[in-house]
């Protein structure tokens, strides 16, 4: 029945009845050992669009759904066929969002969460899972040059400022915390009051779109988004952040934050953090740096120096899950400031761990969400598997690879690249309308050896590769310029016929 018989097959039936978790484990397994074999080979494409009705039907989601019984050999037929629908970010060929090819042992350490399955909002439902997220909060406030959260926090007075942290479901979920945190700290009775109709955001077009949602989300809106001048790169242009703010003065309106990126999501540039931090301190802004990709630069000695001045920020947003090799989702949401963030959704936060004699640190007080994942794990399984040098290895890498691309598109005739990359992050065109990127875009993604995907940056549209994984090398990048090429050479013979 069975082409080729994953290990776990082999244990008998009684076996099976009696550990059923551990046999359908091995199974797993053993299949995803093999998922990754042939996606990092190359054998498998990085990308298949199978229709949605033909996966329905193939997996046989309604029997299963309906009648149970998924384990044993059909376990292993279903998790065969699941695999073939899968988008292979450990394919060489995957380059094209800022999603981690994850290391494997951050998804050994997601398997433990959801088995433990300890939401660890409060203390009492997971210390392991709370000490862990207060722990990687720590190493990433060190990465910063903050102070560390004390971990004997009852003999430290409340009052004492100290930097802190909390991890979130996801960058946009981390940037709308920091600017509730931001709003309140300029309006302390807006969640009694309500939203005054006089607040507003300082950001650059370049923003990514959480930014924009926020401000909806947050009552302040679209129209309350001052944009920042920006040069030809789209990073702000420090002397003329004033343009703005006095704009948004004349109107009668309040920062509630101003907002830089590090780096942005489009074009992967970053912002002058520390003359932005300089305006913000003359003016009293809450500076928001959103570092959800590119703050992980901190960790690399031949990089660091993008995020130059980071510590003048009052709050940063930061994905484990972009490029820090670990799983969906871990984001950190990290405060100069630990009293900001505590009063952040009340008022009165302090009693919350303060008075309570209890042992630990509850985060619950600090984030949206009430049932919340144990997400720190993840990543210091990646940590402690990799080193603090491995990641700033695999940092080095990636960004490297994107500077030797560029200069080797800058050679050829018929590619043009809008900026010279600062990140991993690598945009281009070739000859041809805006039309033309997304129709090669579209021709390579059914091919499926690579899987690239474009941005529309300062109104026109490139195709945009995000070099994610650690086993794409130049040659990837000089099959995918051919593959290009010959895409491109169909197209236009194909329109003048
Ligand atoms: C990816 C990204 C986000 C969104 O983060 P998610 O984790 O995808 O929600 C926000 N800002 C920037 C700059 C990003 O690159």
């Amino acid at each position: 029945m069975f082409s080729i018989t994953p290990s776990g097959l082999d244990m008998n039936n009684e076996r099976r009845a009696k550990m059923p978790f551990l046999s359908d484990a091995e199974i797993l397994i053993t299949a995803l050992d093999e998922y990754y074999r042939e996606s990092v080979s190359a054998e498998k494409p990085a990308i298949t669009q199978q229709p949605l009705e033909k996966i329905i039907t193939d997996l046989k989601l309604a029997l299963y759904s309906h009648e149970g019984g998924l384990t044993g050999e059909r376990l292993a037929e279903f998790i065969r066929d699941y695999l073939c629908t899968t988008t292979r970010l450990h394919h060489p060929g995957y380059m094209s969002h800022q999603v981690a090819v994850p290391h494997y042992a951050g998804a050994l350490a997601a398997l433990i969460d959801t088995f433990t399955n300890n939401v660890m909002a409060i203390y009492e439902m997971g210390p392991g899972a709370a000490s862990i997220e207060y722990h990687v909060i720590n190493v990433l406030l060190e990465k910063i040059g903050w102070e560390q959260a004390p971990l004997n926090l009852h003999d430290v007075p409340y009052s004492r400022a100290y930097a802190g942290g909390v991890l979130t479901h996801g960058g946009s979920l981390t940037n709308l915390t920091a600017l509730i945190t931001a709003r309140t700290k300029l309006v302390p009775n807006v969640w009694d009051s309500g939203i005054p109709q006089d607040l507003a955001i300082l950001a650059p077009a370049e923003s990514h779109y959480s930014i924009a949602r926020a401000a909806g989300i947050l009552g302040i809106g679209r129209n309350g988004i001052y944009t920042l001048d920006v040069d030809e790169t789209g990073a702000i242009i420090p002397d003329k952040l004033t343009l703005a703010y006095d704009r948004m003065r004349a109107d009668g309106r309040r920062a509630i934050a101003l907002v830089a990126n590090a780096c942005s999501t489009a074009v992967g540039i970053y912002d002058p953090l520390n003359e932005i931090g300089d305006f913000c301190n003359v003016h009293d802004i809450w500076f928001h740096v959103d570092g959800a990709h590119g703050a992980s630069a901190l960790f690399s000695k031949k990089y660091r120096t993008l995020m130059k001045g980071i510590e003048k920020a009052r709050s940063i947003t930061w994905d484990a899950h972009k490029l820090m090799r670990t799983p969906t989702v871990c984001a950190a949401l990290l405060v100069k400031d630990h009293r900001d963030l505590d009063a952040a959704f009340k008022q009165e936060a302090s009693y919350l761990f303060h008075d309570k004699e209890q042992p630990g640190f509850d985060f619950i007080h600090r984030t949206v969400e009430c049932t919340k994942a144990g997400l720190g794990l993840k990543f210091f399984f990646v940590l402690a598997a990799m080193g603090e040098q491995g990641l700033a290895d695999y940092i080095d890498r990636q960004y490297d690879l994107a500077k030797k691309a560029w200069n080797y598109l800058e050679q050829l005739d018929d590619f043009i690249c809008p900026v010279r990359p600062q990140s991993n992050i690598l945009c281009f065109r070739v000859d041809g309308d805006d039309v033309m990127q997304i129709r090669i875009r579209d021709r390579l993604n059914e091919q499926g050896r690579f899987y690239v995907s474009t941005t529309s940056f300062m109104g026109t549209r490139y195709l945009r590769l995000s070099l994610m994984n650690p086993d794409t090398s130049m040659q990837d990048i000089q099959d995918l310029v051919h593959n290009i090429r010959l895409i491109r050479e169909k197209i236009s013979g194909g329109s003048k016929s």
